[in-house]
C-alpha cells in the first residue's frame, strides 16, 4: 500500500508555520500580511476558490480584500482595479482569478500588475525569474507540490521525474523546478504532452510521476513504476465527483506514495498562495 500524501494533512502543518511568522511580525510591531483576490463574473467554480482563498487568510490571520467585479465590467475599469492595488501600499499582493470573462484579455491584465505584488507568480518577468533561479514568487499549484514533498521528507534529487502536461501554470513550471540546482529540485526531469511518443514506457521508468492532463483516470497501472512517488493534479468533475487524472483505485497498490483527489494537491496550492503572500509581506 502507497503511502497517502494528504494535502490536508500538510496544508494545517504549513499553516501553523505560517502563522508563527505572522505572530513574529505582529511581535515585532509589523502588521500582518494582506492578499487582496479580485473577481470578475459569477462562475460558480471561480466563486469557490476565492472564498477558500479568503478562509485560508482568515485561518493564518492575513488581512484579506476581495474585489468582486460583475460580468459586465470593462477591461478599462479591470485594468484601473489593478492600477490601484499596485499603489496601496496596505496590500502585499493580489491575485485577479482566472479565467476571466471572454470579452476581457488576460495577458493584458497579467501584465499590468506590478510583479512585485505578483503573488501568483504568472507574470513574465517573475516566470524568467523561476527559470533563472533567481528569488520570485513561484506558480501556487507546483510551489504546492514541492511543499507537499518536503513535508513528507520526500526528496527529488537525482530521481527520474516524469511531468505529463506543459501548461503556463503547472507542468512546465514544474519540470523547471524539479530540474533546477536547488534544494527541491536536481531531479531528472521529462516534460511529456499530448504529442509525446511512448508515454507508456517513459512514465514506467519515472521515481516521480506529476500527471497535470485534464483527463480523469488517464495514467494506469501499466504506466506507473512500483514504488514511484504519484503527484496528482487533475481535478475532473464526473458525474459530479472531482476525481483526478490518476486512477487511484488501480495505481494505488503499486505506488510508494500517491497524492489524492480530492485532499490532495489543490489544498497545497492555496498554501503555495498563501506562502507567496508571506513573501511578499516580508519583501515590502
Ligand atoms: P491544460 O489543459 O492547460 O494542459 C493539459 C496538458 O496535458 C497539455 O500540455 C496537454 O498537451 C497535455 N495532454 C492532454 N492530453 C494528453 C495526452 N493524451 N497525453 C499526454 N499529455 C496530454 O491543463 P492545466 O495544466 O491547466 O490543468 C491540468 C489539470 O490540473 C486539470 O484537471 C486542472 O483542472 C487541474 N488543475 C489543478 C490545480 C490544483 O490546484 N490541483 C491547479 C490547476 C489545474 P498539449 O500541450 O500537447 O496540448
Amino acid at each position: 500500500m502507497a503511502q497517502l500524501l494528504s494535502g490536508r494533512d500538510a496544508a494545517q502543518a504549513w499553516k501553523t508555520h505560517i502563522r508563527k511568522e505572522v505572530a513574529g511580525r505582529l511581535a515585532q510591531g509589523k502588521r500582518a500580511p494582506h492578499l487582496a483576490a479580485i473577481l470578475v463574473g459569477e462562475d460558480p467554480a471561480s466563486q469557490a476558490y476565492v472564498k477558500g482563498k479568503v478562509r485560508d487568510c482568515e485561518e493564518v490571520g492575513f488581512g484579506s480584500t476581495l474585489i468582486e467585479l460583475s460580468s459586465q465590467t470593462t477591461q478599462a475599469t479591470l485594468l484601473q482595479h489593478v492600477a490601484d492595488l499596485n499603489k496601496n501600499p496596505e496590500i502585499d499582493g493580489f491575485i485577479v482569478q482566472l479565467p476571466l470573462p471572454k470579452h476581457l484579455n488576460p495577458d493584458q491584465v497579467l501584465l499590468a500588475i506590478d510583479p512585485r505584488k505578483d503573488v501568483d507568480g504568472f507574470h513574465p518577468e517573475n516566470v524568467g525569474r523561476m527559470a533563472l533561479g533567481l528569488p520570485t514568487y513561484l506558480p501556487a499549484t507546483p510551489y504546492g507540490m514541492l511543499l507537499l514533498l518536503e513535508h513528507y521528507g520526500i526528496s527529488t534529487e537525482g530521481r527520474n521525474a516524469v511531468v505529463v502536461g506543459r501548461s503556463n501554470i503547472v507542468g512546465s513550471p514544474m519540470s523547471i523546478l524539479l530540474s533546477r540546482n536547488s534544494k527541491m529540485g536536481n531531479a531528472t526531469v521529462t516534460l511529456a504532452h499530448s504529442k509525446t511518443a511512448n508515454l507508456e514506457f517513459l512514465c514506467q521508468n519515472a521515481d516521480l510521476l506529476v500527471a497535470a492532463i485534464g483527463r480523469p483516470k488517464f495514467i494506469t497501472a501499466n504506466m506507473v513504476r512500483p514504488g514511484a512517488v504519484v503527484l496528482d493534479v487533475g481535478i475532473n468533475r464526473v458525474d459530479g465527483k472531482l476525481v483526478g487524472d490518476v486512477d487511484f483505485a488501480e495505481v494505488e497498490p503499486i505506488a510508494g506514495a500517491i497524492s489524492p483527489v480530492p485532499g490532495g494537491v489543490g489544498l497545497m496550492t492555496r498554501v503555495g498562495l498563501l506562502m507567496n503572500t508571506l513573501h511578499a509581506a516580508r519583501r515590502h
